[in-house]
């Protein structure tokens, strides 16, 4: 089954990283609900810093901007200094970022941590945005697809096939994440399409043909439209872009494009 024929609403998430502290977040989350007004064809979701959450939240609580974490822990709470539980972050959050390529690369997080985290976000009803990509010594080696199966066979092993509706898989080609070297949407497609015939036999056609799977490297206002024209390509992960006013444009080029 092709990856186009099921309608799934695109959704372009912005990961803030370490930045924006509570009054700044509230403030920036606050001029981006009144600059996006109502826009129901696209889902979007400001992922703050963990202390920010709740600041943020009280800004966009009652709206349709969604809000997710950048992380968490599988844990529902106990002896884990500095981390943050899906416990905690029930009732702010729907979304969470899992896997994002820093936390795999400075945190040491591997797949099989981010497949806990991700059945605990299932458990927990969260929504996880699973995030895998390719370093460019992998691309230039010729070893994308190798490293893209092993990273979702082992972080999305065992989630509920009747909910995978619920799960956005972002690929984010590690060279393309704030280099300002965007990968191209025919490359961006050509991995969506491995990523989406391995759910298929892990998961089944039906099920795998939910799952939204965005692309996340260096998308500005400038190229998102190039992305959002693929079928397959179901929105966006912006990191740098999404800490600017730049935000509100992105979405509303994703929603004229999609036709939605
Ligand atoms: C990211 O951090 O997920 C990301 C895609 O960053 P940027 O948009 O800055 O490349």
């Amino acid at each position: 089954m092709s990856g186009s024929t099921v309608r799934r609403v695109p959704i372009i998430a912005g990961n803030w990283k370490m930045n924006l502290g509570p009054t700044e977040a509230r403030d920036f989350a606050a001029s981006i609900l009144a600059d996006l007004g109502s826009l129901p064809s696209v889902e979007r979701v400001l992922c703050p810093p963990a202390i920010s959450i709740p600041a943020v939240h009280a800004v966009t609580s009652g709206s349709d901007l969604r809000l997710g974490a950048q992380n968490m822990y599988f844990e529902e709470k106990g002896a884990y200094t500095g981390e943050i539980s899906p416990l905690m972050l029930q009732g702010l959050c729907e979304y969470v970022i899992l896997g994002h390529s820093e936390r795999r690369g400075y945190f040491g997080e591997t797949d099989e941590l981010v497949n806990r985290k991700a059945l605990s976000a299932f458990a927990h009803r969260l929504r996880p945005i699973v995030c895998v990509g390719e370093r460019l010594e992998d691309r230039d080696a010729n070893l994308t697809e190798r490293v893209i199966t092993t990273q979702v066979q082992g972080s999305l092993a065992g989630l509920p096939a009747e909910r995978l509706g619920e799960l956005v898989v972002a690929y984010e080609p590690i060279w393309a994440i704030g280099t300002g070297r965007a990968a191209t949407a025919q490359d961006a497609a050509d991995v969506v399409a491995i990523i989406r015939a391995l759910l298929v036999e892990m998961y089944g056609a039906v099920a795998a043909g939910q799952v939204r799977v965005q692309y996340g490297g260096s998308v500005t206002a400038a190229n998102i439209a190039e992305f959002a024209a693929n079928p397959d390509i179901d929105g966006a992960l912006v990191g740098g872009a999404s800490l600017k006013p730049e935000f509100v444009e992105i979405v509303r080029k994703t929603a004229a494009v999609k036709g939605a």
